[in-house]
Protein backbone atom coordinates (compact mmCIF):
# COMPACT_ATOMS: atom_id res chain seq x y z
CA UNK A 1 0.00 0.00 0.00
CA UNK A 2 1.55 3.29 -1.17
CA UNK A 3 1.51 6.22 1.18
CA UNK A 4 -0.64 9.37 0.50
CA UNK A 5 2.39 11.57 -0.19
CA UNK A 6 3.53 8.70 -3.08
CA UNK A 7 -0.17 8.62 -4.41
CA UNK A 8 0.03 12.56 -5.00
CA UNK A 9 3.42 12.44 -6.83
CA UNK A 10 2.26 9.71 -9.08
CA UNK A 11 -1.58 12.34 -9.34
CA UNK A 12 0.94 14.72 -10.43
CA UNK A 13 3.20 12.87 -12.76
CA UNK A 14 -0.05 11.38 -14.69
CA UNK A 15 -1.58 15.00 -15.04
CA UNK A 16 1.86 16.50 -16.12
CA UNK A 17 2.13 13.38 -18.44
CA UNK A 18 -1.49 14.16 -20.02
CA UNK A 19 -0.22 17.79 -20.30
CA UNK A 20 2.63 18.03 -22.06
CA UNK A 21 1.62 18.63 -25.70
CA UNK A 22 0.11 22.35 -26.42
CA UNK A 23 -0.71 21.06 -29.98
CA UNK A 24 -2.84 17.90 -28.45
CA UNK A 25 -4.11 19.91 -25.35
CA UNK A 26 -5.84 21.98 -27.95
CA UNK A 27 -6.95 19.79 -30.07
CA UNK A 28 -8.94 17.75 -27.04
CA UNK A 29 -9.98 20.55 -25.75
CA UNK A 30 -11.80 21.84 -29.23
CA UNK A 31 -13.40 18.60 -30.23
CA UNK A 32 -16.89 18.48 -30.97
CA UNK A 33 -17.54 15.72 -28.94
CA UNK A 34 -16.07 17.67 -25.57
CA UNK A 35 -18.83 20.46 -25.81
CA UNK A 36 -20.60 22.20 -22.97
CA UNK A 37 -24.04 21.78 -22.72
CA UNK A 38 -24.89 25.05 -20.91
CA UNK A 39 -22.13 27.44 -23.18
CA UNK A 40 -22.93 25.52 -26.12
CA UNK A 41 -18.87 25.80 -26.65
CA UNK A 42 -15.73 23.42 -26.27
CA UNK A 43 -13.84 24.56 -22.88
CA UNK A 44 -10.96 26.45 -25.04
CA UNK A 45 -9.50 29.89 -24.65
CA UNK A 46 -5.84 30.19 -26.52
CA UNK A 47 -5.56 32.91 -23.82
CA UNK A 48 -7.60 31.93 -20.83
CA UNK A 49 -6.09 31.18 -18.03
CA UNK A 50 -9.27 28.80 -16.97
CA UNK A 51 -9.59 27.33 -20.32
CA UNK A 52 -6.23 27.52 -22.62
CA UNK A 53 -2.00 27.88 -22.91
CA UNK A 54 -1.30 29.92 -19.90
CA UNK A 55 -3.23 27.73 -17.56
CA UNK A 56 -1.07 24.71 -18.63
CA UNK A 57 2.23 27.07 -18.53
CA UNK A 58 1.34 28.04 -14.82
CA UNK A 59 1.38 24.13 -14.04
CA UNK A 60 4.84 23.61 -15.88
CA UNK A 61 6.05 26.98 -13.98
CA UNK A 62 5.24 25.44 -10.96
CA UNK A 63 6.89 22.42 -11.75
CA UNK A 64 10.21 24.38 -13.39
CA UNK A 65 10.78 24.83 -9.61
CA UNK A 66 12.49 21.75 -9.12
CA UNK A 67 12.67 20.40 -12.84
CA UNK A 68 14.10 22.57 -15.60
CA UNK A 69 13.20 20.58 -18.55
CA UNK A 70 9.71 21.25 -17.16
CA UNK A 71 10.40 25.48 -17.88
CA UNK A 72 10.95 24.17 -21.37
CA UNK A 73 7.47 22.72 -21.77
CA UNK A 74 5.96 25.83 -20.06
CA UNK A 75 7.50 28.04 -22.58
CA UNK A 76 6.33 25.95 -25.42
CA UNK A 77 2.68 26.94 -24.41
CA UNK A 78 3.73 30.42 -23.91
CA UNK A 79 4.62 30.55 -27.01
CA UNK A 80 1.84 28.75 -28.43
CA UNK A 81 -0.71 31.43 -26.65
CA UNK A 82 1.46 34.52 -28.26
CA UNK A 83 1.30 32.60 -31.60
CA UNK A 84 -2.67 32.02 -31.12
CA UNK A 85 -3.30 35.63 -33.23
CA UNK A 86 -5.57 36.21 -30.24
CA UNK A 87 -5.29 39.66 -28.75
CA UNK A 88 -8.27 40.48 -26.37
CA UNK A 89 -8.22 40.74 -23.03
CA UNK A 90 -10.21 40.67 -20.25
CA UNK A 91 -8.54 40.75 -16.35
CA UNK A 92 -6.29 38.13 -14.85
CA UNK A 93 -8.19 35.36 -16.84
CA UNK A 94 -7.97 36.62 -19.82
CA UNK A 95 -5.05 38.28 -22.37
CA UNK A 96 -1.52 39.20 -21.30
CA UNK A 97 -2.36 38.98 -17.16
CA UNK A 98 -3.13 35.37 -17.85
CA UNK A 99 0.27 35.44 -19.44
CA UNK A 100 1.51 37.28 -17.05
CA UNK A 101 0.55 35.12 -13.95
CA UNK A 102 2.69 32.11 -15.51
CA UNK A 103 5.83 33.94 -16.65
CA UNK A 104 5.54 35.40 -13.40
CA UNK A 105 6.20 32.04 -11.58
CA UNK A 106 8.54 30.62 -14.51
CA UNK A 107 10.71 33.82 -13.61
CA UNK A 108 11.08 33.13 -10.30
CA UNK A 109 11.25 29.07 -10.56
CA UNK A 110 13.95 28.88 -13.24
CA UNK A 111 14.76 32.65 -14.66
CA UNK A 112 13.68 31.99 -18.04
CA UNK A 113 11.15 34.59 -19.64
CA UNK A 114 12.73 37.85 -18.38
CA UNK A 115 12.52 39.52 -22.03
CA UNK A 116 8.97 38.32 -21.82
CA UNK A 117 8.22 39.38 -18.54
CA UNK A 118 9.28 42.87 -18.52
CA UNK A 119 6.90 43.47 -21.41
CA UNK A 120 3.93 41.84 -20.44
CA UNK A 121 3.97 44.17 -17.01
CA UNK A 122 4.10 47.22 -18.50
CA UNK A 123 1.26 46.32 -20.87
CA UNK A 124 -1.02 45.03 -17.94
CA UNK A 125 0.13 47.68 -15.78
CA UNK A 126 -0.91 50.31 -17.97
CA UNK A 127 -3.99 48.31 -19.10
CA UNK A 128 -4.70 48.52 -15.52
CA UNK A 129 -4.81 52.16 -14.79
CA UNK A 130 -7.23 52.57 -17.99
CA UNK A 131 -9.61 50.19 -16.57
CA UNK A 132 -9.48 51.75 -12.93
CA UNK A 133 -9.61 55.33 -14.11
CA UNK A 134 -12.86 54.28 -16.09
CA UNK A 135 -14.21 52.66 -12.75
CA UNK A 136 -13.43 56.03 -10.89
CA UNK A 137 -15.25 58.30 -13.58
CA UNK A 138 -18.62 56.04 -13.11
CA UNK A 139 -18.14 55.45 -9.29
CA UNK A 140 -17.92 59.06 -9.18
CA UNK A 141 -20.60 60.06 -11.19
CA UNK A 142 -23.33 57.51 -9.58
CA UNK A 143 -22.96 54.68 -12.33
CA UNK A 144 -22.39 52.12 -9.19
CA UNK A 145 -20.77 49.17 -9.09
CA UNK A 146 -20.43 45.82 -11.22
CA UNK A 147 -17.96 42.52 -10.81
CA UNK A 148 -15.50 43.93 -13.26
CA UNK A 149 -14.50 46.50 -10.92
CA UNK A 150 -12.87 44.70 -8.64
CA UNK A 151 -13.20 40.60 -8.69
CA UNK A 152 -10.60 38.69 -9.03
CA UNK A 153 -11.78 36.72 -12.03
CA UNK A 154 -11.95 39.44 -14.67
CA UNK A 155 -11.70 42.98 -12.19
CA UNK A 156 -9.22 44.54 -10.91
CA UNK A 157 -8.54 42.57 -7.97
CA UNK A 158 -6.98 39.44 -9.47
CA UNK A 159 -4.61 41.44 -11.65
CA UNK A 160 -3.74 43.84 -9.18
CA UNK A 161 -3.12 40.70 -7.13
CA UNK A 162 0.16 39.82 -9.82
CA UNK A 163 1.15 43.96 -9.88
CA UNK A 164 1.77 43.99 -6.37
CA UNK A 165 4.32 41.23 -6.92
CA UNK A 166 6.26 43.75 -9.17
CA UNK A 167 6.35 47.33 -7.01
CA UNK A 168 9.06 49.78 -7.37
CA UNK A 169 8.30 51.28 -11.08
CA UNK A 170 6.32 53.86 -11.49
CA UNK A 171 3.53 52.39 -13.97
CA UNK A 172 3.12 49.51 -11.49
CA UNK A 173 3.23 52.08 -8.38
CA UNK A 174 0.38 54.15 -9.95
CA UNK A 175 -1.42 51.69 -11.26
CA UNK A 176 -1.69 50.04 -7.61
CA UNK A 177 -2.50 53.62 -6.16
CA UNK A 178 -5.82 53.81 -8.92
CA UNK A 179 -7.01 50.06 -7.99
CA UNK A 180 -6.50 50.91 -4.29
CA UNK A 181 -8.66 53.92 -4.86
CA UNK A 182 -11.67 51.91 -6.41
CA UNK A 183 -10.83 49.29 -3.46
CA UNK A 184 -11.53 51.97 -0.83
CA UNK A 185 -14.35 53.32 -2.28
CA UNK A 186 -15.87 50.14 -2.62
CA UNK A 187 -15.18 49.35 0.87
CA UNK A 188 -16.99 52.66 2.19
CA UNK A 189 -20.62 51.62 2.95
CA UNK A 190 -22.86 53.91 1.00
CA UNK A 191 -26.72 54.86 1.72
CA UNK A 192 -28.91 52.77 -0.61
CA UNK A 193 -32.77 53.56 -0.31
CA UNK A 194 -32.42 54.87 2.93
CA UNK A 195 -30.02 51.95 4.45
CA UNK A 196 -26.40 52.14 5.39
CA UNK A 197 -24.73 49.05 2.92
CA UNK A 198 -21.11 48.20 1.83
CA UNK A 199 -20.19 49.87 -1.23
CA UNK A 200 -20.37 46.63 -3.11
CA UNK A 201 -23.70 46.38 -3.48
CA UNK A 202 -24.57 45.76 -6.84
CA UNK A 203 -27.81 47.56 -8.53
CA UNK A 204 -30.11 45.27 -10.66
CA UNK A 205 -28.35 47.80 -13.32
CA UNK A 206 -25.05 46.34 -12.79
CA UNK A 207 -26.23 42.63 -12.29
CA UNK A 208 -23.87 40.64 -15.47
CA UNK A 209 -26.72 39.11 -16.80
CA UNK A 210 -30.24 39.62 -17.57
CA UNK A 211 -31.66 36.89 -15.30
CA UNK A 212 -29.96 38.45 -12.45
CA UNK A 213 -30.97 41.45 -12.49
CA UNK A 214 -34.50 40.08 -12.96
CA UNK A 215 -34.04 37.76 -9.67
CA UNK A 216 -32.13 41.13 -7.84
CA UNK A 217 -34.36 43.80 -8.88
CA UNK A 218 -32.87 45.63 -5.70
CA UNK A 219 -29.47 44.53 -6.28
CA UNK A 220 -27.66 42.08 -4.36
CA UNK A 221 -24.58 41.14 -2.42
CA UNK A 222 -21.83 38.98 -3.55
CA UNK A 223 -20.12 37.40 -0.86
CA UNK A 224 -17.70 34.98 -2.48
CA UNK A 225 -14.12 34.57 -3.78
CA UNK A 226 -14.59 34.46 -6.95
CA UNK A 227 -16.96 37.50 -7.61
CA UNK A 228 -17.16 38.71 -4.13
CA UNK A 229 -16.41 40.67 -1.24
CA UNK A 230 -14.21 38.02 -0.18
CA UNK A 231 -12.24 38.74 -3.17
CA UNK A 232 -12.06 42.73 -1.79
CA UNK A 233 -10.77 41.52 1.73
CA UNK A 234 -8.32 39.14 -0.14
CA UNK A 235 -7.16 41.65 -2.28
CA UNK A 236 -6.78 44.42 0.74
CA UNK A 237 -5.33 41.70 2.92
CA UNK A 238 -2.71 41.44 0.07
CA UNK A 239 -2.06 44.99 -0.37
CA UNK A 240 -0.90 45.40 3.52
CA UNK A 241 1.13 42.53 3.66
CA UNK A 242 3.29 43.54 0.44
CA UNK A 243 3.71 46.69 1.88
CA UNK A 244 1.43 48.51 0.38
CA UNK A 245 -1.38 49.38 2.95
CA UNK A 246 -1.97 52.25 5.21
CA UNK A 247 -4.25 53.35 7.85
CA UNK A 248 -7.10 53.62 5.01
CA UNK A 249 -6.47 50.42 3.89
CA UNK A 250 -6.48 48.27 7.44
CA UNK A 251 -10.14 50.47 8.05
CA UNK A 252 -11.27 48.77 5.13
CA UNK A 253 -9.79 45.64 5.46
CA UNK A 254 -11.52 45.40 9.04
CA UNK A 255 -14.90 47.13 7.58
CA UNK A 256 -15.14 44.32 4.98
CA UNK A 257 -14.43 41.26 7.47
CA UNK A 258 -17.03 42.54 9.56
CA UNK A 259 -19.76 42.76 7.00
CA UNK A 260 -18.50 39.46 6.19
CA UNK A 261 -18.37 38.12 9.76
CA UNK A 262 -21.79 39.30 10.30
CA UNK A 263 -23.29 37.41 7.05
CA UNK A 264 -22.53 34.01 8.33
CA UNK A 265 -25.41 31.64 9.17
CA UNK A 266 -25.14 29.06 11.94
CA UNK A 267 -26.19 25.87 11.65
CA UNK A 268 -25.71 22.63 14.16
CA UNK A 269 -22.12 22.09 12.66
CA UNK A 270 -20.86 25.71 13.02
CA UNK A 271 -21.03 28.74 10.32
CA UNK A 272 -21.24 28.74 6.74
CA UNK A 273 -21.70 31.32 4.22
CA UNK A 274 -24.22 32.36 1.59
CA UNK A 275 -22.94 33.19 -2.02
CA UNK A 276 -25.03 36.17 -2.93
CA UNK A 277 -27.90 37.98 -0.77
CA UNK A 278 -30.68 40.18 -2.19
CA UNK A 279 -30.72 43.63 -0.76
CA UNK A 280 -33.80 42.61 1.05
CA UNK A 281 -31.90 40.05 2.69
CA UNK A 282 -29.10 41.92 3.71
CA UNK A 283 -31.09 44.97 4.97
CA UNK A 284 -33.45 41.94 7.15
CA UNK A 285 -30.80 40.31 8.14
CA UNK A 286 -32.18 36.69 6.31
CA UNK A 287 -30.75 33.55 6.76
CA UNK A 288 -29.83 32.05 3.53
CA UNK A 289 -30.27 28.02 3.66
CA UNK A 290 -27.22 26.20 3.04
CA UNK A 291 -28.79 24.26 -0.37
CA UNK A 292 -28.83 27.63 -1.67
CA UNK A 293 -25.43 27.94 -1.16
CA UNK A 294 -22.31 26.40 -2.20
CA UNK A 295 -19.21 25.12 -0.62
CA UNK A 296 -16.58 25.64 -2.95
CA UNK A 297 -13.64 27.89 -3.57
CA UNK A 298 -15.99 30.35 -5.84
CA UNK A 299 -18.33 30.60 -3.29
CA UNK A 300 -19.03 29.35 -0.35
CA UNK A 301 -17.18 29.36 2.79
CA UNK A 302 -13.44 27.96 1.70
CA UNK A 303 -13.21 30.82 -0.31
CA UNK A 304 -14.78 33.21 2.60
CA UNK A 305 -12.75 31.34 4.99
CA UNK A 306 -9.31 31.63 3.27
CA UNK A 307 -10.17 35.60 2.95
CA UNK A 308 -10.70 36.38 6.57
CA UNK A 309 -7.67 33.96 8.05
CA UNK A 310 -5.61 35.27 5.33
CA UNK A 311 -6.70 39.15 6.44
CA UNK A 312 -5.73 38.81 10.08
CA UNK A 313 -2.09 38.34 9.15
CA UNK A 314 -2.38 41.51 8.12
CA UNK A 315 -4.90 42.96 10.71
CA UNK A 316 -5.08 40.78 13.40
CA UNK A 317 -7.64 39.54 14.77
CA UNK A 318 -8.00 35.89 16.76
CA UNK A 319 -12.05 35.75 16.98
CA UNK A 320 -12.51 36.11 12.92
CA UNK A 321 -9.69 33.63 12.67
CA UNK A 322 -11.48 31.56 14.93
CA UNK A 323 -14.73 32.09 13.25
CA UNK A 324 -13.20 31.14 9.74
CA UNK A 325 -11.62 27.95 11.09
CA UNK A 326 -14.46 26.83 12.75
CA UNK A 327 -16.18 27.18 9.18
CA UNK A 328 -14.10 25.07 7.58
CA UNK A 329 -14.11 22.23 10.30
CA UNK A 330 -17.88 22.24 10.42
CA UNK A 331 -18.04 21.96 6.36
CA UNK A 332 -16.33 18.85 7.00
CA UNK A 333 -18.69 17.47 9.22
CA UNK A 334 -21.82 18.44 7.31
CA UNK A 335 -22.54 15.36 4.57
CA UNK A 336 -20.33 15.79 1.22
CA UNK A 337 -23.86 15.94 -0.48
CA UNK A 338 -24.71 19.40 1.20
CA UNK A 339 -21.38 20.70 -0.08
CA UNK A 340 -23.04 21.44 -3.95
CA UNK A 341 -19.44 20.89 -4.84
CA UNK A 342 -18.84 19.61 -8.79
CA UNK A 343 -16.19 16.91 -9.22
CA UNK A 344 -12.21 17.77 -9.13
CA UNK A 345 -11.01 20.74 -10.50
CA UNK A 346 -10.97 24.36 -8.73
CA UNK A 347 -13.40 27.00 -8.83
CA UNK A 348 -16.24 24.71 -7.39
CA UNK A 349 -15.05 21.37 -7.28
CA UNK A 350 -12.99 19.49 -4.42
CA UNK A 351 -9.39 20.96 -5.45
CA UNK A 352 -10.24 24.43 -4.65
CA UNK A 353 -11.59 22.93 -1.65
CA UNK A 354 -7.82 21.60 -0.74
CA UNK A 355 -6.51 24.73 -1.97
CA UNK A 356 -8.16 26.30 1.00
CA UNK A 357 -6.81 24.31 3.06
CA UNK A 358 -3.27 23.86 1.51
CA UNK A 359 -3.66 27.98 2.63
CA UNK A 360 -5.63 27.64 5.82
CA UNK A 361 -2.89 25.07 7.27
CA UNK A 362 0.11 27.32 5.92
CA UNK A 363 -2.08 29.97 8.73
CA UNK A 364 -2.00 27.33 11.54
CA UNK A 365 -5.65 26.08 11.32
CA UNK A 366 -5.90 22.45 11.51
CA UNK A 367 -8.47 21.39 9.25
CA UNK A 368 -7.12 17.74 8.87
CA UNK A 369 -10.81 15.92 8.03
CA UNK A 370 -11.38 18.67 5.47
CA UNK A 371 -7.74 18.16 4.10
CA UNK A 372 -8.64 14.02 3.80
CA UNK A 373 -12.16 14.52 2.49
CA UNK A 374 -10.68 16.64 -0.20
CA UNK A 375 -7.91 14.78 -1.12
CA UNK A 376 -9.30 11.41 -1.47
CA UNK A 377 -11.85 13.00 -3.59
CA UNK A 378 -9.34 14.30 -5.96
CA UNK A 379 -7.06 10.88 -6.00
CA UNK A 380 -10.20 9.02 -7.04
CA UNK A 381 -10.76 11.77 -9.82
CA UNK A 382 -7.33 11.58 -11.35
CA UNK A 383 -6.78 8.50 -14.27
CA UNK A 384 -4.47 8.12 -16.40
CA UNK A 385 -6.74 7.10 -19.26
CA UNK A 386 -8.59 10.17 -19.48
CA UNK A 387 -7.09 12.71 -22.05
CA UNK A 388 -6.24 15.11 -19.42
CA UNK A 389 -5.73 12.79 -16.60
CA UNK A 390 -8.96 14.62 -14.93
CA UNK A 391 -12.35 15.76 -16.01
CA UNK A 392 -14.39 19.16 -15.40
CA UNK A 393 -17.83 18.11 -13.84
CA UNK A 394 -20.71 20.24 -15.22
CA UNK A 395 -24.55 19.55 -13.71
CA UNK A 396 -26.58 18.62 -16.23
CA UNK A 397 -29.83 18.16 -14.55
CA UNK A 398 -31.39 17.86 -11.11
CA UNK A 399 -30.23 14.84 -8.25
CA UNK A 400 -32.76 11.91 -8.23
CA UNK A 401 -33.93 10.52 -5.59
CA UNK A 402 -31.32 9.14 -3.97
CA UNK A 403 -29.68 12.43 -4.18
CA UNK A 404 -27.05 11.34 -7.40
CA UNK A 405 -26.28 14.41 -9.56
CA UNK A 406 -26.03 13.43 -13.50
CA UNK A 407 -22.92 15.18 -14.96
CA UNK A 408 -21.09 15.98 -17.58
CA UNK A 409 -17.50 15.11 -17.74
CA UNK A 410 -15.44 17.53 -19.91
CA UNK A 411 -12.24 17.85 -20.83
CA UNK A 412 -10.14 21.23 -19.42
CA UNK A 413 -7.03 22.34 -19.69
CA UNK A 414 -6.33 25.41 -17.71
CA UNK A 415 -6.19 26.12 -13.87
CA UNK A 416 -9.73 27.15 -12.88
CA UNK A 417 -11.65 24.43 -14.78
CA UNK A 418 -8.85 22.20 -15.80
CA UNK A 419 -6.70 19.70 -15.26
CA UNK A 420 -3.88 22.48 -15.02
CA UNK A 421 -5.44 23.76 -11.94
CA UNK A 422 -5.87 20.05 -10.12
CA UNK A 423 -1.81 19.60 -10.40
CA UNK A 424 -1.37 22.61 -9.26
CA UNK A 425 -3.20 22.15 -6.41
CA UNK A 426 -1.87 18.94 -5.54
CA UNK A 427 1.93 20.07 -6.52
CA UNK A 428 1.23 22.59 -3.37
CA UNK A 429 0.05 20.52 -1.69
CA UNK A 430 3.19 18.10 -1.65
CA UNK A 431 5.02 20.84 -0.84
CA UNK A 432 3.03 21.94 2.37
CA UNK A 433 2.33 25.58 1.20
CA UNK A 434 2.40 28.14 -1.50
CA UNK A 435 5.90 28.90 -2.55
CA UNK A 436 7.05 32.05 -3.47
CA UNK A 437 4.51 33.79 -6.62
CA UNK A 438 2.76 30.73 -6.41
CA UNK A 439 -0.33 29.69 -8.59
CA UNK A 440 -2.63 30.38 -5.75
CA UNK A 441 -2.12 34.31 -5.97
CA UNK A 442 -4.47 33.60 -9.43
CA UNK A 443 -7.28 32.42 -7.18
CA UNK A 444 -6.36 34.93 -4.08
CA UNK A 445 -5.10 32.51 -1.76
CA UNK A 446 -1.57 33.90 -1.24
ZN1 LIG B 1 -17.19 28.18 -9.39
Amino acid sequence: MSTVTERVTTAVETLAVRLADPVRCRAVATDPGNTDPFREMTPWEPMGLAHGYPGAALFWAELAREDPAAGRVANGFLREAMNSGDRASNGLYYGPASLLAAVQTLVTADGRERRMHADLVRWVAHNQIARADAWLTRLQTGGGVAWGAYDVINGLGGVGRLLLDEQGTDEVDRALRKTMEVFLTLAADTDVEGHRVPGWWVSAAGQPIPSDAEQYPRGDFNLGMAHGAAGILAFLAASVLAGAGGAEVEEALARTRTHLLGAAVRDEAGPYWPARLSFDAWVDGAEVPLDETRSAWCYGTPGVAAAILQSTFAVPDPEAAGTAIEGLRAMAERPQSTWGVDGATVCHGLAGVLAVVTTAKACGADVDVLEEIALEGILKAVDGDLPFGVRHQVRIGLPDEAGVVPYAGLDAVGTLEGAAGVGCVLWDWLRGAPAERSWARTVALQ
